[in-house]
């Protein structure tokens, strides 16, 4: 598999989303895990990502359990991608 990294936002990225509710999961085996991390490190737009989806997923937890839908997570991919074009930083606390 190659390991060259585009700029953030390449094709490869939403691949990498569709495995972040696994990762954040801890479903995936410790090697693709890694794989991920790797990803990460590289990828400032997937960190964003995966931070926004760990707390969307906090939320749904705190709703009852259910695992966020896939349109909601490329949806969230969308609007992130959108938000670091901007390179508005807003923290924001969800509790
Ligand atoms: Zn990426």
């Amino acid at each position: 598999m190659s390991t060259k990294h585009d700029r953030a936002g390449s094709h490869h990225c939403r691949r990498m989303a569709a495995v972040f509710s696994d990762y954040l999961d801890r479903d995936l085996r410790e090697a693709a895990c890694r794989k991920v991390d790797e990803h990460l490190k590289r990828c400032p737009d997937c960190r964003l990502y995966l931070d926004t989806l760990s707390r969307t997923i906090t939320l749904y937890r705190g709703l009852g359990g259910v695992r966020v839908p896939k349109n909601v997570e490329s949806r969230l991919f969308a609007t992130i991608r959108l938000a670091a074009a901007k390179k508005k930083q807003t923290k924001r606390t969800i509790r």
